[in-house]
């Protein structure tokens, strides 16, 4: 049976930095990835989520060089992002958080990053194969040391002393691995089972007329659709193509929405949550009067399939790893990819970096707690927000745009900002401060290695 020093599952982001850094410490690192076809790339590769938006001061979480970025990967660079509730908005031109890049950010082409993902790894010496999934993992402790055996879908098997769980949020192999740790009476799918963990992603590449196309905005809409951190978007792609998209929660039962009239795309009719599609049709009809769905056409030869794609997205908080069995999950898969949604590719590449270079050194013991240093305070902003917008309604969003576009017209702290902003402000200050607190020192981690079985 073949036995490779790292065996990685996945080769999105998370997985191919993982096999990069591990090759470049000359470790034999192979990535096995399931492999899909795209509309937008000729051979079959990851499962890239074509969703693509990258902040500045994420290249620095990603630990890259601005310059080490490839041109051809940016779409867009950005200049801001507006977000909207019912009838307030605010715009930020600054994430206010000091990076290398010199910009807001920008869209890229998430399937070109993949493929340059995977060149630099192959580049390094990773092995890449493509087009077979794993079924199973089976851990076994032996004189001192694990072994972990992965099953392939053709039935083949390796061997590998190291293990990287890149699966992404599906985690149709990380539960199982994990649940080989888990106490008898617990499993980790009742914290990572996509079901519960994710909200469903959905997103379609459209022609937007020029007259109304904002090259350098991303535009959030927040309040106009129920249920926690569901919100429809536009971001600026190449052209005046942009990616109309939105995230909700999986199977939200239209009958617990509260106040459910003050929703401006839920329709008195509606028997259920509408479809995605139907959302986003009428967000566009809503926001561009004066226009028909037809000035909106859909670009067909992009994105996964017919110029529209689905995918789950990781919405809960991270887990540490099992690092005793010598297995670190990374990316999506850990829960990483931020409550707050928008924004995993750069904790999915940053986490992945890490446990490759670990994995490749026998030192995956120092993983939970470098990456707790490198994208901690990353994590804990995001799963603050989340926690923040809990069962916030129309009106609240509205509240909280102008209580954030009146702190931004002030120079200064941000405590002088909230100041400047009267009580609101200031209270808006207090309540992220303390909701901050209740997940600092590694609460917002929701399952620590102690807890596994070892
Ligand atoms: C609609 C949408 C919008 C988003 N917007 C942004 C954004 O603007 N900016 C941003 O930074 N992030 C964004 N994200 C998040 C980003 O896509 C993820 O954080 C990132 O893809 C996570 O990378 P990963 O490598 O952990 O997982 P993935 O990219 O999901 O890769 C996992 C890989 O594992 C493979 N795989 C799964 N199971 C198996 C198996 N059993 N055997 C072999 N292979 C397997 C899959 O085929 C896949 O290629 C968005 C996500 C979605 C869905």
């Amino acid at each position: 049976m073949e036995r490779v020093d790292v065996a990685i599952v996945g080769g999105g982001p998370a997985g191919m930095s993982a096999a990069r850094a591990a090759a470049e410490r000359d470790a034999d690192a192979l990535v096995i990835e399931k492999g899909v076809p795209r509309a937008d790339r000729e051979r079959t590769g990851p499962d890239s989520t074509d969703a693509a938006g990258m902040l500045d001061y994420w290249i620095d979480l990603m630990d890259y060089d601005p310059e080490e970025i490839p041109e051809d990967i940016i779409l867009r660079e950005l200049d801001g992002a507006t977000f909207a509730g019912p009838s307030e908005s605010v715009t930020l031109r600054d994430t206010g958080i000091g990076a290398s890049y010199d910009g807001f950010g920008f869209t890229f082409h998430r399937a070109r990053f993949d493929d340059w993902l995977r060149e630099e790894a192959e580049a390094a010496g990773v092995s890449y194969e493509v087009g077979t999934s794993v079924t199973d993992v089976d851990s076994t402790f032996d004189a001192g040391s694990f072994t972990h055996t992965l099953t392939l879908a053709d039935g083949e098997q390796l061997e590998a002393d190291a293990l990287v769980l890149a699966d992404g949020p599906q985690r149709t192999v990380t539960i199982d691995a994990l649940d080989q740790f888990m106490p008898a009476d617990r499993s980790t799918a009742s914290l990572l089972g996509p079901d519960k963990a994710n909200h469903i992603a959905y997103q379609e590449h459209r022609r937007i007329p020029e007259e109304l196309f904002d090259p350098e905005l991303l535009k959030f809409w927040w309040g106009v659709i129920p249920g926690h951190t569901a919100y429809p978007w536009i971001f600026p792609n190449d052209g005046n193509v942009a990616r109309v998209g939105l995230t909700m929660p999986i199977d939200m039962d239209i009958g617990t929405v509260q106040n459910r009239a003050e929703y401006a795309l839920l329709e008195p009719d509606d028997e259920q949550i509408p479809p995605g599609r139907v959302y986003l049709e009428r967000l566009l009809e809503q926001q561009y009067p004066g226009y028909d769905l037809e000035d909106f056409p859909i670009v067909e030869d992009r994105g996964k399939r017919g110029g529209t794609e689905a995918y789950p997205i990781s919405s809960t908080r991270p887990i540490e790893s099992p690092t005793q069995a010598d297995i670190a999950v990374v990316g999506g898969a850990m829960g990483a990819t931020s409550a707050f949604h928008e924004g995993g590719d750069h904790v999915a590449v940053r986490t992945g970096k890490i446990a490759g270079r670990l994995a490749a050194t026998d030192d995956l013991g120092r993983y939970n707690r470098e990456w707790e240093r490198a994208l901690g305070d990353e994590v804990l902003r995001n799963v603050t927000l989340a926690e923040m917008a809990r069962d916030m309604g129309p009106s609240d969003w509205d509240e909280t745009f102008d209580i954030v576009d009146r702190m931004l017209s002030v120079k200064g702290s941000r405590y002088r900002q909230a100041l400047g902003a009267g009580f609101g402000g200031l209270s808006l200050l207090a309540r992220y401060k303390w909701i901050r607190r209740g997940f600092s020192d590694g609460a917002y981690v929701q399952l620590h290695e102690s807890e596994y079985v070892l």
